[in-house]
Formats: structure tokens, C-alpha cells, sequence
């Protein structure tokens, strides 16, 4: 039915919205939730060169070199046509590499686009959401947009899982545990997580975006409990966060209502061939997050002798409290000298600043500016 000017003026006046646009004046047609929202902040991506940025946590690293070289070799006029929908080649590849089947398989763009498929599919209104605090600042805006409740299940001091994690969620229908956490870095012991996808009755989402840099990861999980998923990303161990893609791996029913939610072409024809051939590069994925991990060392080391306190980290990031406990300072002082971090304000996390793995140069850079402000004790 085509509703006419009038027709859609009643409309509006019957469900006691505001009258239609009078000249320079902005009337709001927007649902109350969207307008009462601020909607997520991404970090910073500043255009000026010549900085050092270590604020959203990408891989200084270029993407493996199969992929640059398959790039030279798509043939472009293949972008004519739609892509696979569900992205099965793709998906076969990932099923490859984690031990699953493709049905225990869904590609997203970016592995935000995941977590906003099951918010849509798992909460609303009167199915909340229960996360961790402080953890990854887009899991309330999804529950805000989707009308649902988002409980917040406070860490303990030392950024732990609180004891009554369970009782505190019980009544949610999703929670979320992100292994390891953002923006604090701290992994979560494997009995805790067993003892969360037994005892939850719901469904549990592990954000795994960090967990290539981690001792070990819960894909397991996923495998062993029908309740389970697990959610990856492309953007940071494979160097490929301009690309977006990312996955999550769950028991086959959960798959395929996730599907029935998703966009119908989700993942665009560069991205699932770019991505497959990303994740068949497993050598090179070994050899970047070593490399890494030994910078990350490097970075703890060198500021703990400046006398930080680290939270201790499994991803490509630290979570470091300088010596005055002001991050904010800290956060400026590193601004000035062209080194971009990031900061998040609060109680809790306000002594404290995040930092993204660099490479061993940006490292020694940022350990030689720390040095100068905070002389070592
Ligand atoms: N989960 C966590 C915990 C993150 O920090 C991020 C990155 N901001 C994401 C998911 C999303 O990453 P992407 O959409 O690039 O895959």
C-alpha cells in the first residue's frame, strides 16, 4: 500500500508523533532509543602521518604475501556478479582449520557484524544481555538498539571474573565473555569458562578477537556445548582489519537461525577470497604472532623497570597503569610526541592506558619517551 501525503501526515498525527517538517526546523522521525543513544565511538584514525599509532590495536605487520599476491591476480570483472551469499568456500576453508563442519560455520563482515547477528537473533526487550565491565564498548550499544537490557558483571580489581559471575547473568539469555578481555588484556582460566557454558542456561558468546596471541583459545567449547560460540576476527592476528572479515564457530541449529539473520551478502567476493587465502597461510599467521608476543615482552619488561603496572596480557595489547596512576597525563604526554594510545576514562580504568603491540622500532620509541617522563626508579 502507497500511503499519500495526507494520508501519511494522519498516520504520523495518530500515533501522536510530531507534526511534518516546518522550513528550518529538524523533526525528529527517528524511534526515541535512537535518538536518546550516542551509538559507538571507534577509535581514533588520524590522518596525519608520521605517527605512531597504537590505539586500535591493528598488526603492524603487512597481511600474509599470498594475499597481496592473489589481490594482483582477482579478475576484476568478476565484481559484476553477486557473491556466494553464504560464503561456502570460505567457509570450508575456516571449517578446515578449526575441525568442523561448514554448517558449524558463519562468515560476517568484521566480526562486529557477528556480534550484531546474535544480539538480533538472541536478545530484545524482555531477553537481556549480561557482559563483563569494563570489556568491548559496542556490546551495550547493540543491546540499547535492540531495546534489551544489557547487565554489566563487574570484574574484580584485578580484572578477574567475579565469583557469582552465574547468579549475576542468571537472568540473561546471552552472555558475553570476551577471552581475552578488552580493553584490560587478562585471559580468563579454561575451569572457569567450563564451568560457565555448563552451568549457563543461554546462550554464551566467547569474543575470541584476541586469542591468536593467548596460550590457548575455546574453540573447543563450541565444539563440546550446544550453547556455545565462539567469535574470530581477520583484523588482528592476520593483519586485515581493512578488509573485515570475521567468523564464529557453533553447533549447527545455532548456525543456521544466525543465517536467517544476517545480511544476504554479508561478506563481499574480495573479502571471502582475500580471507581464505589469509587463513591457509597458517605459517605466516605463526610466525607475525611471534613476533609479537616477543615485542609484548619487550614492552612489559621495559616499562615495568620504569615502574608500570601491567595487567598481565595473551593479546596484542597491554593495559598499563603508569607510575602516578594517571592515564589521562600519560595518554597526552604520548599525543604530544606523536604517539597515539588510548585512554578510557573512569574509576575504573582511568589509571591506566591501553597500548597495541608495535614493532620492536615504535617500541623502543615509546620506552624512550616513557623514560623521560617517568625516569626509572
Ligand atoms: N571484539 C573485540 C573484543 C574487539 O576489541 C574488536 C575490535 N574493536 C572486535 C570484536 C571487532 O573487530 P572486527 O569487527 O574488526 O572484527
Amino acid at each position: 500500500m502507497t500511503l499519500t501525503a495526507g494520508a501519511l501526515q494522519s498516520e504520523l498525527t495518530a500515533k501522536d508523533k510530531p507534526a511534518m517538517n516546518k522550513k528550518n526546523k529538524y523533526i525528529s522521525y527517528f524511534r526515541p532509543t535512537i535518538d536518546a543513544m550516542d551509538g559507538y565511538t571507534p577509535g581514533e584514525q588520524p590522518k596525519i602521518l608520521n605517527i605512531i599509532k597504537l590505539n586500535t590495536n591493528e598488526n603492524p605487520y603487512p597481511p600474509s604475501p599470498k594475499v597481496k599476491q592473489l589481490f594482483g591476480n582477482i579478475d576484476y570483472s568478476r565484481l559484476r556478479l553477486y557473491c556466494e551469499p553464504q560464503a561456502d568456500g570460505l567457509r570450508d576453508v575456516i571449517a578446515g582449520l578449526h575441525g568442523v563442519k561448514r554448517e558449524n560455520v558463519i562468515a560476517g563482515n568484521g566480526s562486529d557484524d557477528i556480534l550484531t547477528i546474535a544480539f538480533r537473533a538472541f536478545t530484545d526487550s524482555t531477553r537481556p544481555v549480561a557482559c563483563l565491565n569494563p570489556t568491548y564498548s559496542l556490546y551495550p550499544v547493540l543491546a540499547q538498539l535492540q531495546g534489551a537490557e544489557c547487565m554489566h558483571l563487574t570484574l574484580n580489581n584485578d580484572f578477574s571474573l567475579p565469583d557469582n559471575l552465574l547468579e549475576q547473568a542468571k537472568k540473561a539469555n546471552m552472555l558475553i565473555i570476551t577471552r581475552p578481555n578488552a580493553p584490560t588484556g587478562n585471559s580468563f582460566p579454561m575451569a572457569k569458562m567450563v564451568e560457565i557454558c555448563e552451568n549457563f542456561n543461554g546462550i554464551v558468546l566467547i569474543d575470541e578477537a584476541y586469542a591468536d596471541f593467548a596460550d590457548d583459545n575455546c574453540i573447543e567449547l563450541a565444539k563440546r556445548y550446544n550453547n556455545v560460540i565462539v567469535s574470530r576476527t581477520l583484523s588482528k592476528s592476520y593483519s586485515m582489519a581493512g578488509l573485515r572479515l570475521g567468523y564464529a564457530i557453533a553447533a549447527e541449529p545455532v548456525i543456521t537461525g544466525m543465517m536467517k539473520v544476517k545480511d544476504s551478502y554479508n561478506v563481499d567476493m574480495l573479502t571471502q577470497l582475500l580471507g581464505a587465502e589469509a587463513l591457509s597461510d597458517q605459517e605466516y599467521l605463526r610466525k607475525t604472532v611471534l613476533t609479537i608476543r616477543q615485542s609484548r615482552k619487550r614492552l612489559i619488561d621495559g616499562l615495568q623497570r620504569l615502574g608500570f603496572y601491567i595487567v598481565p596480557s595473551a593479546a596484542n595489547f597491554i593495559f598499563a597503569a603508569p607510575p602516578d596512576k594517571n592515564g589521562e597525563r600519560l595518554f597526552k604526554l604520548l599525543r604530544d610526541h606523536a604517539i597515539i594510545v588510548r585512554y578510557f576514562p573512569g574509576e575504573f580504568t582511568g589509571s591506566y592506558i591501553r597500548i597495541t603491540i608495535g614493532t620492536d622500532e615504535q617500541v623502543d620509541k615509546l620506552l624512550k619517551i616513557a623514560g623521560d617522563i617517568f625516569p626509572a626508579v
